[in-house]
């Protein structure tokens, strides 16, 4: 899984609207004034250490290698590695073995996870007389040289119950919750049938979830060509694009709710667990209605075969055929028998202990398990995580210590819902308190343009760290990111509260942090600063068989050399977190965006309730923490000596942005300013509590949330101002 896989979507939404010419040579101006002439961030190292650290620096950008990220990518794809499977442990191995050889501690993780694997799966059209279809049909291009892999997991959705189901069906566009509404307002009722929905807009597990909600028996989600096939451009093997048999496979898991494994939220699932300490599973948050996959070739005599109101006309895909509504005159027999049981997971773990702050850790990682061959989704991040972590090891070699703990983390069953990253922080909950950040990588590579996501107070840190490293395209990865931006639309500015990203300053913009990827159980339940980057590109394979080293070679990057670029992104990234001084923290943008998200929540407020609740005191503590943010911006260039306890309170500033009793309806989500949208699932939902209390229209809730929010940001600033 990984946020950027509905990039795709958003910009085909966003398309039409770009930035004024003007406007764009405004910001160049900007971009080139702030970025280069002044060049003076807080976070950059100075004088003879300073020197010192640009040689380490260089050492290390010198290390990644394509052939060797290459024959990496080779190896973790050789075979389908679905978690909790043989090839699964073997990749872990690989892992484990590459990471010994740079010199780190290294140890595989056991957690033992609910999970399912299919055992029977099949849908067919029994109505009306001379439609069939018996699927799913098999993944199939001409040429691939790995889809006849036995060990291909049939497509299904990761987390669905069993059921045998028989019904008319019904076509919800999305699967959102104005669609369903949408289908009640023109009285086509979802009860008791089988709901057909496109992939995209939001989290499948969403999806399956309003299915839930609203009385449906059986949900099938298939990829419309204008998604990710044919509207999009040539389908594999021609081109990038999904071609007529690719399946999306996906977890459905309420990970909205919490990840991990759901019969343990919030502790971790140790092999040794009691099962008196675990949730049965029948009694866990899990999807109630039988839901499977289908590529568009197999969902197409559903959709055309279909009567009923012609569907409103954005809902209408790619397929050449007016899209209707049903419910029928198809019929469709699903039956699902799903293979749940306790399964072994293996993490690994290396470490590297840090000579001056050893309780300081420097977290890093990616997921290793893939839905089949994985060759972007995840092997693109483990092939740059493995170079940057030769890279570090190179330094170890020449006698080079980090300041801090480095700790890498390669995650397993992620695919189900982000379980190796949740049970692991779960278990080193108290550990963690000291840790400095986490780094995440996941399907790192499909393309050629550079993106990070990022909580406000490391977006500057990360635009540096583009700045040190070259790209492929020549100059920096910062110029080619910039460039890339400047001929970007702009993003869509919705009602809801969700808008990506507030600019601030005229930079190349540095995402939010939704759901999706394993730096959720770091941020949001344990208010560690996040970050995750990726290098992205046309990418229509995404969780279907076609994700492989075939289609990476020709598509995604031919030479290598982006994976080369990731690692040292990556490894720089790590590098200057765990030997600077002083943190590289700018808690001032952070709460002037935070202001942002205040001002636009109290705009839909006013919109929403007949007398809004008032927003003072929540501004009034986001200006003060913005203040504070600001003058310990000053401090941070400090010398060595001081940095002990002004690092602390760096440190603690981001865990005060923690709600002791988490999210309304989901404690195991703590952070008060990020989380997954509840109906988006990836799309980051910006002070949640509120923008969600004002969604249901809920004045009390409401008004509690804005209490809860201010409290927070008083003790961020505090935190911030007490320090001498
Ligand atoms: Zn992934």
């Amino acid at each position: 899984m990984s946020y950027s896989h509905i990039d795709g979507n958003s910009q085909m939404k966003r398309s039409g609207r770009r930035r004024p010419r003007f406007f764009r040579l405004l910001l160049y101006a900007a971009v080139m004034s702030v970025g280069w002439i002044g060049n003076s961030s807080g976070s950059a190292p100075r004088s003879e250490e300073a020197s010192a650290q640009t040689d380490v620096e260089k050492q290390f950008l010198g290390v990644p290698d394509p052939k060797i990220a290459e024959e990496d990518m080779r190896a973790l794809t050789s075979t389908p590695h679905i978690a909790g499977s043989a090839a699964d442990r073997k990749t872990a191995e690989f892992v484990a073995q590459k990471f010994r050889e740079a010199g780190l501690e290294t140890e595989i993780v056991e957690y033992k996870v609910w999970i399912n694997y299919p055992s029977e799966i099949s849908v067919d059209v029994v109505a009306p007389p001379g439609v069939r279809m018996h699927g799913p049909r098999p993944e199939r291009v001409s040429g691939d040289p790995y889809q006849d892999d036995p060990l291909i997991v049939t497509p299904y959705s990761g987390f669905s119950p069993s059921g045998d189901v028989e019904a008319e069906v019904v076509y919800a566009n999305y699967g959102r919750l104005e669609d369903f509404k949408r289908l009640q307002q023109m009285k086509i009722d979802v009860r008791g049938k089988i709901v057909l929905v496109r992939y995209g807009s939001n989290y499948r597990g969403v999806k399956a979830y309003l299915a839930q909600q609203f009385g449906a028996a059986g949900l099938l989600i298939y990829s419309d060509p204008l998604e990710d096939g044919y509207f999009k451009g040539d389908p594999y093997p021609k081109g990038p694009w999904r071609p007529a048999s690719g399946v999306q496979r996906g977890s459905i898991g309420y990970s909205f709710d919490s990840p991990g494994d759901p019969t343990t939220p919030g502790i971790a699932s140790t092999p040794g667990l009691s099962m008196t300490l675990r949730t049965p599973p029948q009694r866990a948050e899990m999807p109630k209605v039988p839901t499977t996959p289908l590529s568009w070739a197999d969902a197409e005599p559903i959709l055309k075969h279909m009567a009923g109101p012609e569907s409103p006309r954005d809902w209408q895909g790619a397929l050449p055929f007016t899209y209707h509504l049903g419910p029928g005159p198809v019929r469709v027999r699903m039956h699902l028998r799903q293979d749940y049981a306790y399964r072994s997971i293996w993490d690994v773990v290396g470490r590297v202990p840090g000579s001056v702050y050893p309780d300081e850790w420097v977290l890093a990682g990616n997921h290793r398990d893939a839905w089949v061959f994985g060759a972007v989704d995840p092997g693109s991040g483990t092939v740059a995580m493995l170079e940057a972590v030769r890279g570090l090891g190179r330094l170890l070699k020449t006698g080079w210590r980090p300041k801090r703990t480095l700790v890498f983390g390669s995650w397993d069953a992620e695919e189900h819902g982000l379980m190796g990253s949740t049970e692991w922080a779960e278990q080193h909950a108290d550990e963690l308190e000291r840790a400095v950040a986490y780094l995440n990588m996941d399907s790192a590579v499909s393309g050629p343009n550079f993106g990070a996501s990022a909580v406000p107070s490391l977006k500057q840190f990360l635009r540096e760290v583009a700045k040190a490293v070259p790209s492929p395209k020549g100059a920096t990865v910062y110029q080619a990111w910039r460039t890339a931006g400047e001929n970007l639309p702009l993003p869509d500015v919705t009602d809801s509260g969700r808008t990506p990203a507030v600019q601030l300053n005229a930079d190349v913009p540095v995402g939010d942090l939704g759901g999706g990827s394993d730096y959720s159980p770091f941020l949001q339940h344990l208010g560690i600063p996040s970050a995750d980057i990726a290098s992205s590109g046309s990418y229509g394979v995404y969780h279907s068989a076609f994700d492989d080293f075939a289609w990476f070679k020709r598509f995604a990057d031919p030479d290598f050399v982006y994976e080369q670029e990731m690692a040292r992104a990556f490894g720089l990234a790590v590098l200057r977190l765990a030997d600077c001084n002083v943190l590289p923290y700018d808690y001032e943008n952070y709460a002037k965006e935070i202001t942002a998200y205040i001002r636009a929540a109290q705009g839909r407020a006013d919109a929403t309730f007949p007398k809004p609740p008032s927003f003072s005191n929540a501004l009034q503590a986001a200006e003060r923490f913005a203040r504070a943010g600001a003058a310990i911006a000053r401090e941070q260039p400090r010398d060595a000596s001081e940095s002990g306890a002004l690092n602390r309170a760096l440190r603690e500033t981001e865990r005060a942005l923690l709600l002791p009793n988490g999210l309304p309806g989901r404690p195991w989500f703590r952070h008060a300013i990020y989380a997954p949208g509840r109906y988006t699932g990836y799309a980051a939902a910006v002070i949640p509590g509120i923008n969600e209390a004002i969604d249901a229209g809920d004045l009390q809730a409401t008004e509690q949330q804005l209490e809860a929010l201010t409290v927070v940001l008083v003790r961020a600033a505090s935190i911030l101002e007490r320090h001498p």
